[in-house]
C-alpha cells in the first residue's frame, strides 16, 4: 500500500491506490534507492512482480552503474529546474533483455529529495527500433542519390569528350577542309553532324541537371529589359531557315525583370523550341507579356499539337514525354521543361501552363521585376 496518512480517508486511498495499479503506464515509488510501491503495468515492462521489487534496490533495473549515475544525475537537475525529470534510458529486464524507457519523475516532497520520488515508465523499444530504421533508411536513400548524381555527371562528362572530335570532323568534311565531298557524302556527313549536335544537348541537358542537383550551378541576377531580349530572340529565329513556314510575334508592355541573363535565354529559347518541335504544319508562336503586381508575367503560345489533360500536369517531371501523337520522331530526353522549371524557381518565379489537344499550349512565366 502507499504510505499512509492520518488525514486521508481509507476509501480515498484505496481509489487511488486502485487507479495507480491499474494504470496503462508503469508507475513506482522509490525512496532512498529501495523501491517501495509499483503497479502492474511496471511488472510487465520489467519483468519482476511487484513483490520481487519491493525493498530491492532501485539499480537492479539499470543494465550498468555508469547508467543509474547518469539517469540519476540528469534527473535531479531536471527536477531542480522544472519540478520534474523526464528522461529516455536503458533498463535491464528480469532475464536480461535491454529495454529502451522513458521515465518521468517526481520528488514525493519538492523540498526533500531524499524522500523519494514517483515515476512513471514507458516501454519505448519499439519506437526507438522503428526511429532508428527509418533513419538508417533516409541514410542510405541519400547516399543512393548522391551517387546516382555522381554517377550522371562523370557519364555525361565521359560521353561529351569524344563528341567534340566528331562534330569538329563532320564540320571539316562539310566545309571541304579535307577536299571536296563526293555529293552522295554530304547527306550522311551532315546527319553525323545533326545527331552528334542532339547528343551534345542531351548531355548538356543532363550535365545541368546534375549540378542543379548538386546546387552547383550560380545564379547571377540583373534587370533585363523584356523588350530587348525578345527582339533578340525574334531576330534569331528568323535568321534561320526552318523545316515549316513559321512566325513569333510579341505585344504587350515593356518592363524590367531580375533575372540571370543567360539562364532566362535558354528558358526561353526551350520554351519556343518546343513550340516548333510540338506545331505540325506551320508554326504560329505569340509572346504576350504584362505587367502584374511585382510580377513580369511573358506567355508563350502556340498552336501546336496541345497536351492532353493527363499529360498537362507532368510535363515538368524529369524525363517526362507525352504519348506521341504523330509518327514523327521528336529529339529530346523530357529534361528541357524540367530544367526551365528549375531554372525559373532559382530566379525566384514561377511557371504554369495551359493547354487543350489539337488548339495549342500556353506556357506562362512569372518573374519578379526589377
Ligand atoms: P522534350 O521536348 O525533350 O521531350 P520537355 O521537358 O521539353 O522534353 O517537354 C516534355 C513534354 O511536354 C514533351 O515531350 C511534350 O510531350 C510536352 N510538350 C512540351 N512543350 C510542348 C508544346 N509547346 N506543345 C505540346 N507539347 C509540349
Amino acid at each position: 500500500t502507499l504510505s499512509s496518512s492520518s488525514a486521508a480517508s481509507d476509501v480515498y486511498k484505496r481509489q487511488l491506490e486502485s487507479i495507480l495499479i491499474a494504470a496503462p503506464t508503469g508507475i513506482g515509488m522509490v525512496i532512498d534507492r529501495v523501491f517501495q510501491w509499483s503497479n502492474e503495468k511496471l511488472s510487465q515492462i520489467t519483468g519482476y512482480t511487484a513483490e520481487e521489487l519491493r525493498d530491492r534496490d532501485s539499480r537492479i533495473l539499470y543494465p550498468s552503474d555508469e547508467e543509474y549515475d547518469r539517469v540519476g544525475n540528469e534527473k535531479y537537475a531536471q527536477i531542480r529546474e522544472t519540478g520534474t525529470g523526464t528522461i529516455v534510458t536503458k533498463w535491464k529486464r528480469k532475464g536480461g533483455k535491454i529495454i529502451d524507457v522513458l521515465l518521468s519523475s517526481t520528488p514525493l516532497n519538492q523540498l526533500d529529495f531524499a524522500q523519494g520520488v514517483i515515476f512513471t515508465a514507458l516501454d519505448i523499444t519499439d519506437s526507438v527500433r522503428a526511429e532508428k530504421e527509418i533513419l538508417e533508411k533516409n541514410k542510405a536513400l541519400e547516399d543512393a542519390l548522391t551517387v546516382k548524381t555522381e554517377f550522371l555527371s562523370m557519364v555525361s562528362h565521359e560521353l561529351r569528350t569524344p563528341l567534340v572530335p566528331i562534330l569538329g570532323y563532320a564540320e571539316v568534311l562539310l566545309e571541304g577542309g579535307l577536299g571536296e565531298l563526293p555529293v552522295e557524302a554530304v547527306r550522311p556527313v551532315q546527319a553525323i553532324k545533326d545527331r552528334a549536335e542532339d547528343l551534345a544537348r542531351l548531355i548538356d541537358d543532363l550535365l545541368l541537371l546534375s549540378r542543379l542537383e548538386r546546387g552547383k550551378i550560380k545564379i547571377d541576377i540583373k534587370p533585363m529589359s523584356i523588350f530587348e531580349h525578345l527582339h533578340e530572340i525574334i531576330v534569331d529565329y528568323e535568321s534561320v531557315d526552318h523545316d515549316k513556314p513559321a512566325e513569333i510575334e510579341w505585344i504587350g508592355d515593356d518592363f524590367d525583370i531580375m533575372v540571370d541573363h543567360t539562364r532566362f535565354h535558354q528558358v526561353m529559347r526551350n520554351l519556343i523550341d518546343n513550340s516548333f518541335k510540338y506545331s505540325l504544319e506551320s508554326v504560329n508562336i505569340m509572346i504576350k507579356t504584362k505587367k502584374e503586381g511585382k510580377f513580369g508575367v511573358i506567355s508563350i503560345s502556340d498552336n501546336g499539337i496541345g497536351i492532353s489533360e493527363t499529360d498537362l500536369p507532368k510535363v515538368f517531371d524529369r524525363f517526362y514525354q507525352a504519348e506521341p501523337i504523330d509518327t514523327r520522331s521528336h529529339q529530346g530526353a523530357g529534361l528541357g521543361l524540367s530544367i526551365t522549371k528549375e531554372l525559373i524557381e532559382m530566379m525566384g518565379g514561377t511557371i504554369g501552363v495551359e493547354s487543350e489537344v489539337g488548339k495549342g499550349s500556353t506556357f506562362t512565366i512569372k518573374l519578379p521585376l526589377a
